[in-house]
């Protein structure tokens, strides 16, 4: 107990005696007890009273009842005040620290809660996405900052993954979004400014597919001169060997070039559209089949072709599956298995060519989609291949909003599965 409530018992117990005592002078003891308690119970109500109206209006002035036990309590509220205003006072500096430092921030930041509307944002944000911190705030960002990836992304709580959208502000200029947890149910959206970036890549882009069309009208000259060469019946017999040569490598070279300009166009053009319906049994049996059974060759055969239809470029998802048998042809010795299929999935379709060839290095496999990997060059420099086929695939895939997944093991053969999403899928009529 503490002094001052055990001062306030004391006082209560001497108050009731007192009052006792005075009663007993009369010969009422009980009756003198029962005043002095009703007289204690009455002081305490009225005290309890003012404290209410004093906590109730926050005026505790006209709350001066000496000590005691009221008194305390008092001193204690008081000292909690006292304490919560500090508090409100290094909460509010350490707030103002807290958006001092994302104001500095180069990069956006914006507070989205679990229905995408905005809390709140930095000045990087104000001045890239122009949000406007006090106006926007209650808003859906994908009501301010209109576009479809945005939109898929915050919606979709996708926090892998981050997309490029125009700036809202300037033409020209590129941004990049993505969306990471934050506190217990609201995520961050970071934006940043990547227009330099974009503008490298496109610089890139363009050089390769300048430079690649500007090759192929010399290199057109020499294959030409080449071709007059080798038909030449006065060529002496020494030259055979080196015209043949270099025929080969020009007509290399003029691979290599055709793939680099088709990845350009690729890389160039956006989504691709749905306009086409794709018969894929159709085009897996045409594919398979210009691919003519030989003897030192891996033998192809069809698993499982599902007759549900794919919605893009038929030229593009033809070109998909001749890289993957070319490769799957290449990798695979004679007396090998090449499967094709082309399934229904929980959410979506795979096509997939599956070999029992020699396999892939696990440490090989996230590098495989790169322009010009190739996991054995010499060798797959004799063998004809130029290490874009499967760049040229992931593009593809990109543009049918597919993905490419790998599964392999060496020794034992290897799995290249295209997975469609169901909004690329149409049911044939029957
Ligand atoms: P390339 O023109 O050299 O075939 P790709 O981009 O198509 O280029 O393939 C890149 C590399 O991936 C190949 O050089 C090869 O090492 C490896 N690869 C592709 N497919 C297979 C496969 N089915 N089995 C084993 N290795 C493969």
């Amino acid at each position: 107990m503490s002094p001052s409530a055990r001062k306030f018992a004391i006082s209560l117990v001497l108050f009731l005696l007192a009052g006792a005592a005075l009663g007993w002078f009369y010969e009422r003891p009980l009756v003198g007890l029962l005043l002095a308690a009703l007289l204690c119970l009455a002081w305490q109500t009225r005290q309890l009273l003012q404290f209410e109206r004093a906590l109730r209006t926050n005026n505790f002035d006209k709350f001066r009842l000496g000590e005691g036990i009221w008194e305390q309590l008092l001193a204690r509220i008081r000292f909690d005040r006292e304490r919560g205003k500090r508090r409100k006072v290094a909460y509010r500096n350490l707030l103002r620290e807290v958006r001092k430092s994302t104001d500095a921030m180069p990069d956006g930041a914006v507070i989205l809660d679990t229905r995408n509307e905005i809390l709140s944002c930095n000045r990087a944000a104000s001045e890239l996405a122009g949000l406007k911190r006090k106006k926007d705030r209650g808003q859906r960002i994908d009501n301010i900052l209109r576009d479809q990836k945005l939109s898929s992304l915050v919606n979709d709580d996708d926090f892998e993954q981050s997309v490029e959208i125009a700036s809202p502000l300037r033409d020209g200029e590129w941004l990049n979004c993505r969306v990471v947890p934050y506190g217990a149910d609201q995520k961050l959206l970071l934006i940043r400014d990547v227009t330099e970036r974009m503008r490298l890549t496109r610089m890139r882009r363009d050089f390769v597919a300048n430079a690649s069309h500007e090759l192929r009208s010399p290199l057109t000259v020499i294959s030409g001169y080449l071709d007059a060469l080798a038909e030449d019946d006065d060529l002496p017999d020494q030259w055979h060997r080196p015209v043949e040569q270099m025929q080969s490598q020009s007509r290399r070279m003029n691979r290599i070039l055709s793939e680099l300009m088709e990845l350009s166009r690729l890389e160039s053009s956006g989504s691709a559209s749905q306009d086409e319906v794709i018969d894929v049994d159709a085009l897996i049996r045409k594919v398979v089949a210009s691919f003519p059974q030989q003897a030192d060759k891996a033998t192809i055969s069809i698993a499982n072709a599902s007759r549900v239809r794919l919605l893009g470029r038929e030229a593009e998802i033809e070109s998909v599956l001749v890289n993957l048998l070319t490769n799957a042809l290449r990798h695979t010795p004679s007396g090998g298995n090449i499967t094709v299929s082309w399934e229904r999935a929980i959410n979506g379709a795979s096509l997939s060519v599956e070999d029992t060839g020699i396999g892939i290095e696990a440490a090989h496999l996230h590098r495989l989609t790169e322009r010009f990997f190739r996991v054995d060059r010499g060798r797959s420099r004799d063998d004809g291949g130029v290490g874009l086929g499967l760049a040229i695939v992931k593009h593809v895939l990109a543009r049918h909003q597919a993905e490419l997944d790998i599964v392999s093991e060496p020794g034992k053969g290897s799995r290249f599965s295209c997975h469609f999403p169901a909004d690329r899928l149409s049911l044939p009529v029957s």
